[in-house]
Formats: structure tokens, sequence, C-alpha cells
């Protein structure tokens, strides 16, 4: 019988060190993947289409809305960001673990349509570090930082929808928490 994949959505504030959680586990497992998703926000410095995102204009996430092309998709801080639905059914039909790092509102999407989705927030220690976090990257504005601040503080509030919340303190005993997580979801998955 061919091993069962599954959808994991990671998320947390933005700063919080998702990115960095996910590097870490596929240095350690084989088996996962993620999802890249469509934005209608503007590349950081570095940031390369198709890898890091697909950088869409407004008009043409809106037609991949129509042609009902994403698992999910949200609204965050003023521009279009989701999850395009074809290479994570595949990914998962492949018996991969396939990481959506996704928003608080598209997280619940996830939840509500796909709830064999295992669900994982990510916890900043607390808001001053993530705050240190945000003006670190140096790529924002000051009102996009205090925006994302703000969303922060919604997510939080919301983190016990998740099956699991991780608090990122030290980042090995975050991937560590992880990593025990992905194997006790698939042996149940996989114990028949
Ligand atoms: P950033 O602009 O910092 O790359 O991402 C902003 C937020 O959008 C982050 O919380 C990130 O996880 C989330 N995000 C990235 N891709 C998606 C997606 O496909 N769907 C949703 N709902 N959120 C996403």
């Amino acid at each position: 019988m061919n091993k069962k994949g599954m959808m994991v959505i990671l998320s947390a504030p933005s700063g919080c060190g998702k990115d960095t959680v996910f590097k870490e586990i596929c240095k350690i497992r084989n088996d996962v993947c993620e999802s890249v998703s469509a934005t209608t926000r503007k590349p950081r410095p570095g940031e390369i289409d198709g890898v890091n995102y697909f950088f869409k204009s407004t008009e043409e996430f809106e037609k991949m809305i129509e042609t009902n092309s994403f698992l999910e998709y949200a609204s965050y801080n003023g521009c279009y960001y989701g999850t395009p639905s074809a290479p994570v059914l595949a990914a998962v039909e492949n018996g991969k673990i396939c990481f959506l790092i996704i928003e608080r509102k598209g997280a619940q999407k996830i939840m509500k349509n796909y709830p064999d989705a295992v669900s994982v927030f990510l916890m900043p220690p607390d808001i001053k570090t993530l705050e240190h976090r945000l003006r670190k990257r140096n790529t924002e504005s000051e009102e996009a930082i205090k925006n994302r601040l703000r969303i922060a503080q919604f997510e939080i509030e919301d983190s016990s929808r998740f099956t699991y919340v991780l608090v990122n303190n030290e980042l090995e005993k975050a991937v560590a928490g992880l990593n025990e997580i992905l194997d006790a979801e698939l042996a149940l998955r996989n114990k028949k």
C-alpha cells in the first residue's frame, strides 16, 4: 500500500520564523515539500518568481479565483495571497507532507474544507521579540510594520483553533517539536 501524505498548515505572525522552521525541517526529513503561493505583493529583494511566490497582478490573481485555481486565498496587508490547488493535491497523493505556510484566514478555510489537514501555530515568545524581528528585516514602511503587528495580535488570539501550538523560543526545540508532530500524525494515518 502507498504511504499516505498529508497537508500541514503552518501559521504564525509575520516575522515569527516560520520559514526558518520549515527550512530546518527540510534538512532532517525527505518527505516534506512546500506549496508555492501566488500573491499580488511586490517581490522583496532576493525573492524569485516561482520559487518564493508566483508574483501576480491583481487582474491575474482574480482570474485564478474565477477559474477555481485556489485551495484557499485571502487578503492580507492589502494584498492577495493564495494556495494553488493542483500541486498540493498531487503532492499529498504522492505521499508527501505538503506544508501550507499561510495566514489565519486561509488556515481557517483549509481547516474547514480539509479537516484531515494538520494545523500548527507557531507562537512568538512575546510581541516585543516579534517587533524586533520585523524591524530587523528593514524592508517595510513603519505603517506596514504596525499593521503586521496589529494582525499578529488577532492571530495570537485565534491560535486555539489550531491542533498544535509551538512556541518558537529556541529554533532547535521548535523544529524538534514539529518533527515529532509529523511523525505522530503520519503514524496515525498509516497504522493499517
Ligand atoms: P509575506 O508578505 O510576509 O511573505 O506573507 C504575509 C503572510 O501571508 C504570511 O503570514 C504568510 O504566511 C501568508 N501567506 C503566504 N502565502 C499564503 C497563501 O497562499 N495563502 C494565505 N492565506 N496566506 C499566505
